[in-house]
């Protein structure tokens, strides 16, 4: 029987606790008001981002429209000129002001291409400004992918969808973006999640990827993830496990002592090992 197919939002919640995995499995929801606010700054978070690849779309159409009408304009100008330059006749000469004409008409629908370039440009300057993403070429798992927006690895029976990733040359860096305060180091969970993403990344394009990206909001600086040998081992060794669990092998059991992450944990209502006070 093929094995299911893990997520790397699922390797995120097993990270933060197996047992709290197990629970969502055997269909006990998470609940919270914690949650509802998490996944709809999550839809902002998404939302904001189409904008900005929407729009620079949108400038890239417009800049493309721009060149072949300032080429149009160029190509009947230079006509017009030679017409006018060579011809004694003046049928001839007319027909070389009128193509004059053409051009400068031609050349007020370049301005407006020209404008509607600059907003655009102004716009994306904005939204870049506002999520911190400085120069660097963005991209979301959508059209880069065959079937669907979400890279998988058949080898590992892994699948998931960054947020974002960053293009340098043919590396694709995944970017996870998590909302709620910026911790010193980044929690165990994410790490376990953007390694997913990371040894997606690897097998979708074929390169493996320096490290991978996890940022708390976008006003604060991103933590790198280095994507090191012990971080893919670590990975694979977890989706092993979740396997195991998965085909009864063996038992998913908190992994920790912790009161506070209990009291905080979205599935405490229905948790056979929880800790209390
Ligand atoms: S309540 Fe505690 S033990 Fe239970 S799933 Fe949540 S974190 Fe794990």
């Amino acid at each position: 029987m093929p094995k299911q197919i893990i997520s790397a939002s699922e390797m995120e919640r097993y990270g933060y606790c197996p047992l709290s995995w197990y629970l969502d499995l055997r269909g006990i929801d998470a609940e919270g008001d914690e949650v509802n606010t998490g996944v709809e700054k999550h839809k902002v978070i998404g939302d904001s981002l189409k904008n900005l690849l929407v729009e620079e779309e949108k400038s890239r159409e417009t800049s493309t429209t721009l060149m072949v009408i300032v080429g149009l304009i160029m190509t009947v100008v230079t006509i017009a000129l030679i017409i006018l330059w060579l011809s004694t006749d003046v049928l001839r000469q007319n027909m070389g002001v009128i193509l004059l004409i053409i051009g400068i008409g031609w050349m007020l629908i370049a301005a407006f291409f020209l404008y509607k370039l600059l907003l655009s440009t102004e716009k994306i300057d904005q939204l870049r400004d506002d999520y911190n993403l400085g120069e660097e070429t963005i991209e979301t798992p959508d059209g880069l992918t065959e079937e669907t927006p979400v890279l998988k690895s058949r080898k590992y029976n892994l699948a998931g969808r960054p947020d974002y990733m960053i293009k340098e040359n043919n590396l694709r860096i995944p970017v996870e973006v998590k909302t709620g305060r910026r911790p010193k180091a980044p929690f165990f969970s994410h790490v376990l999640q953007i390694g997913a993403y990371c040894l997606l990344s690897e097998e979708t394009f074929r390169t493996s990827p320096s490290h991978g990206q996890i940022r708390y909001g976008f006003e604060n600086e991103p933590h790198n993830v280095e994507w090191e040998p012990k971080l893919k081992t670590l990975v694979i060794e977890k989706i092993e496990e979740m396997n195991d669990i998965r085909e009864g092998r063996t038992k998913a059991h908190r992994n920790h002592k912790r009161v506070g992450k209990c009291n905080s944990c979205s599935r405490r209502k229905g948790c056979p090992e929880r800790l209390r006070n």
